[in-house]
């Protein structure tokens, strides 16, 4: 489904992935670990896209298209979901306003035509109630004055209105309570297990992966792939560390 060969992006010249390589197949759900400034979430925005993120070598290709040649909205709208390690706070828009523009852009990419407000009020409450979200939050702007737990619950939100084929989570168990990352944890699980979706799940700790469990684990250290394994790779690390580890 996703096949990253050889991967060099630079920011501001300066070279962060260095021959990364990475294939997800359909229904696989791969972690990503690594020590703080491996290149992590540098791998999130070059595949989703961000300004700013120069690939210079190496290709990238989704469902069998460049998606290198693609723009954000076009790689969104292809089915690719990108949540962030620090959801962005938009004042005077309300969550609601957000996520259907957010849909309904999704569908104009598709060829599809725009829900009305009632259609999407639906979809949208189904997805708060399934994440245990209060319905009030959808009218409120998007993410200014939520908790953490609630950002994080809002993604998942936003998440199961695009419901995407492919989904890179960047640290979305960063700064959750256990209730919190249960729900997230039962609501990636619930959204994209299937056998025609993958997940990169981005995580510093093998908590998140208590409930979401991986089919692969790999650690990115200095901007490349360095040891690839299965779901007790996470545990090992836990106990020992990257240095060890990788060593
Ligand atoms: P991780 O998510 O694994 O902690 P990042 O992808 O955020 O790592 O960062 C990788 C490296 O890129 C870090 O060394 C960071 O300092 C560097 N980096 C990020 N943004 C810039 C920038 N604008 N200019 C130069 N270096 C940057
Ligand atoms: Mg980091
Ligand atoms: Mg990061």
């Amino acid at each position: 489904m996703l096949k990253i060969e050889n991967l060099h992006a630079e920011i501001d010249g300066k070279e962060i992935l260095k021959g990364l390589s990475l294939t997800v197949n359909a229904g696989e759900v791969h972690a990503i670990m690594g020590p703080n400034g491996a290149g992590k979430s540098t791998l999130g925005y070059v595949l989703g896209g961000r300004p700013g993120y120069e690939v210079t070598a190496g290709s990238v290709t989704f469902n069998g298209i460049d998606l290198l040649e693609l723009a954000p909205h076009e790689r969104a709208a292809a089915g690719l979901f990108l949540g962030f390690q620090y959801p962005v706070e938009i004042p005077g828009v309300s969550n609601v306003q957000f996520l259907r523009e957010a849909l309904n852009a999704q569908r104009k990419g598709r060829g599809e035509g725009p829900l009305s407000g009632a259609e999407f009020l639906k979809v949208a409450r189904a997805q708060a109630a399934a994440i245990g979200m209060d319905a009030e939050m959808l009218k409120r702007p998007v993410n200014v004055g939520f908790s953490g737990g609630e950002k994080k619950r809002n993604e998942m939100v936003q998440m199961g209105i695009l419901n995407p084929k492919f989904a890179i989570l960047d640290e979305t168990d960063s700064g959750l309570d256990i209730d919190a990352l249960r729900a997230v944890g039962d609501g990636i699980n619930r959204i994209m297990r299937a056998p025609d979706k993958a997940v990169l799940l981005i995580t510093h700790y093998q908590r998140l992966l208590d409930y979401v469990k991986p089919d692969v684990v790999h650690v990115l250290a200095g901007g490349r792939i360095v040891k690839t394994g299965g779901p007790e790779l996470a545990l090992e690390l836990e106990a020992a560390g990257y240095a060890e580890v990788t060593a």
